[in-house]
């Protein structure tokens, strides 16, 4: 072992003097910490009067977990640039994560007396002057941080963990909300808030702040229990806390010729109330009705079995294996083993699922949802009703692309997302599919793309739909992969990176900034100024994307930390997490948990963004320090993060940024994003 490490030792001081960008970079990508960070020694060697390579090195040393080594560095790289503020500031960091609270607060300060509106340094600060329990200047340094990032949910978030320590309850509350606000999906903030709320006897509040983190995280076990703890001293019925969104009249918009000029497409199958997977959920209780009205018939047989009058809510439920429907007044319509067709009466009609409160299926449970075309329901062995919507191409889109994006976004950008999820159809259709065994070509989540059916519809997405009617995104004439996320946090991530992925000469790694500009991949130093700072981008754009999409952090316990890991991996108490292999663009692509009783490492996306925490990562775009205490065991983990998704394909609010800043039209933003590919226009023929 030790002649390996010394033979690649001695290759690494070979091949120096390295070109900048050059070896110590791949070495870091590869995720070899500390033989990078040797490497970026050699450089340093090699050119003294430069202080660069050993602020590299330094963030290396760190990702490693040798924070004192790295500190070293950074004393060594001040020695050659006493002048940069910001290496003084992630001195001080590195101090404070040691618990050298007097060391981190004067490199701090020395920072804010090079540059005087330095964010991460007042933050510094307030986080040295919270662990020595002197909350006046805690706080004081807080707002100035909050001053500097306004935008930034995580401020808050600190803000309230502060108050929280100092027993100042209501502010904590406001911080808390302020957060939230900011962020919605933030389950890190609403926990504690469901907490004061709780503890204030606001048990209506509390169990409504219990629900939401479900909304954003299923299953969270803390959220599931609390909500069972309230249930018992709720003062009002869970309906009236949480009304459910309901559809009491048909859709209306603003008159659209363009509707009517849209031809019939082919038909496709979408599985509804799906889970992260894909897979249907568990449905045991389902209200049907249709302003239209609906008829019943038999899949095979083509027999009819009931008239749903118009406006009239009848229940299907899961009984025994069967599909059993009855009318309001409890008459039973049938039980069925086989597949049921319902059909508005009118061929533009459509169907909508009441919101009941009795359905287990978070889907159907705080909105209803209205479908157009027809639905099929039948009885899978042990889960529930299967539930799919058989719609035309063309207007299943209609409500895909406002469930992907937001319909006030600049138009092109709509068009281009338009034209990515009818791609996407055509993808998710070959060969059966991958929801093949299902019975479906889509699910309508996130696992396939989000489909939230007619009430989502609007305007401005439909119009993109039909000014794009029939267009797809091609490569070499077939269809191309069309992947996309909501925001890639500043760089867009090559396939080829992460494990699983394929490799599709059109799926590139890139900055996601103003066309035409270049930007070489951010070294290691420049990455963490980057991650934890605010850089501009496409999809950095205040007003139209929330800036918590963009930048977000999380501070998660020890305990919190070691208990989740150990649910899927039996490490014991966890004593570092070391992000290892890392894509250009940033992303992590695998990291290596290390327990007391033993490592691990963790590979694949999914399972990265899922484990650190309750709630997963939005995404794999990260930076993690390890907060210690002076016995050098762990207090917790401060990660510092930008993105939401897998950053493949189109940046989503990368697009709105295209168009809306640089007035960049649809296919601009479809050959910025896919590089080589083309728009082609396919004819559909009507199937039986
Ligand atoms: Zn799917
Ligand atoms: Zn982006």
């Amino acid at each position: 072992m030790r002649r390996i490490n010394l033979i690649l030792l001695f290759l690494v001081f070979q091949s120096r003097p390295c070109p900048a960008g050059g070896d110590p970079y791949r070495l870091y990508l590869r995720g070899d910490l500390s033989a990078a960070a040797a490497a970026y020694e050699a450089e340093a060697a090699a050119a003294p009067a430069t202080a660069r390579p050993l602020m590299n090195a330094a963030m290396c040393l760190k990702q490693a977990g040798r924070y004192r080594d790295a500190a070293q560095d950074l004393v060594k790289a001040l020695e050659r640039d006493p002048h940069d503020a910001d290496v003084y500031s992630e001195l001080g960091w590195l101090r404070f994560h040691m618990a050298d609270y007097s060391g981190a607060a004067s490199a701090f300060e020395t920072a804010i007396r090079i540059r005087e509106l330095h964010p991460r340094a007042e933050l510094g600060l307030a986080s040295v002057y919270a662990n020595l329990d002197d909350k006046a200047k805690a706080l004081d340094h807080l707002e100035k941080y909050r001053r500097l990032r306004p935008d930034f949910a995580g401020v808050d978030y600190i803000l309230a963990w502060n108050y929280m320590n100092f027993n100042m309850r209501k502010e904590a509350e406001e911080a808390l909300i302020e957060a939230l606000r900011k962020d919605p999906s933030f389950t890190e903030a609403r926990l504690p808030l469901a907490g004061i709320y709780a503890r204030e006897g606001k048990f209506n509040e509390a169990w409504n702040q219990y629900y939401r983190v479900l909304d954003y995280a299923p299953g969270h076990p803390i959220a599931s229990k609390m909500m069972k703890v309230l249930e018992g001293k709720l003062t009002k019925q869970p309906e009236e806390i949480r009304p459910p969104f309901r559809i009491t009249k048909p859709l209306e918009m603003a008159p659209l010729d363009a509707l009517a000029k849209l031809s019939s497409s082919v038909k496709i199958r979408v599985g509804i109330g799906t889970g992260r997977t894909g897979k249907q959920g568990f449905n045991n209780v389902l209200g049907v009705k249709s302003f239209e009205g609906l008829l019943v018939t038999g899949k095979t047989s083509g027999k009819l079995y009931a008239r749903i009058p118009p406006d009239e809510v009848w229940r299907v439920s899961y009984e025994d294996g069967r599909v059993v429907l009855r009318d309001p007044k409890g008459t039973v319509y049938g039980r069925f083993t086989g597949h049921l067709v319902l059909k508005p009466a009118k061929p533009d009609g459509s169907v909508i699922f009441d919101a009941t409160p009795k359905c287990r299926n978070p889907w159907f449970r705080g909105a209803d949802r209205q479908y157009r075309g027809y639905i099929e329901l039948y009885p899978v062995e042990g889960r529930g009703i299967g539930v799919v919507n058989v719609v035309e191409t063309e207007l299943y889109l209609l409500g895909v692309v406002p469930s992907e994006v937001a319909p006030q976004w600049p138009y092109e950008s709509l068009k281009a997302q338009a034209v990515l999820a009818r791609t996407q159809v055509l993808i998710r259709r070959a060969r059966g599919g991958i929801h093949k065994k299902e019975g479906y070509h889509l699910c309508d989540g996130e696992h396939c793309q989000a489909y939230r059916g007619e009430s989502r519809e609007a305007n401005t997405t439909t119009n993109a739909v039909v000014d794009t009617e029939g267009e797809i995104l091609t490569y070499h004439g077939r269809p191309a992969y069309t992947f996309y996320h909501s925001n890639c946090g500043g760089w867009i991530q090559a396939s080829k990176e992460v494990n699983g992925w394929g490799d599709s000469p059109y799926l590139v790694t890139k900055p996601d900034i103003a066309p035409g500009k270049h930007e070489d991949p951010l070294d290691p130093w420049d990455f963490q100024l980057w991650i934890t700072g605010n850089p501009p981008a496409n999809c950095n754009y205040p007003g139209r994307v929330r800036a918590s999409e963009f930048r977000w952090m999380k501070i998660i316990r020890q305990k919190d930390m070691t208990f989740r890991i150990n649910r899927d991996y039996g490490i014991g108490e966890v004593l570092d997490i070391v992000p290892l292999r890392r894509s250009p663009s940033g992303n992590v692509n695998s990291m290596k948990l290390v327990g007391k009783k033993k490592s691990v490492v963790v590979d694949r996306e999914h399972l990265i963004r899922n484990i650190l925490g309750f709630s997963s990562l939005k995404s794999t775009l990260f930076e993690i320090e390890v907060n210690r205490f002076r016995n050098g065991k762990v207090r917790n983990y401060w990660i510092y993060g930008g993105g939401w998704g897998h950053a493949i394909g189109m940046c989503q609010s990368g697009a709105a940024g295209l168009a809306g800043k640089y007035g960049v039209d649809y296919r601009g933003i479809l050959e910025f994003y896919f590089p080589g590919t083309g728009i082609r226009r396919i004819k559909y023929v009507r199937k039986k």
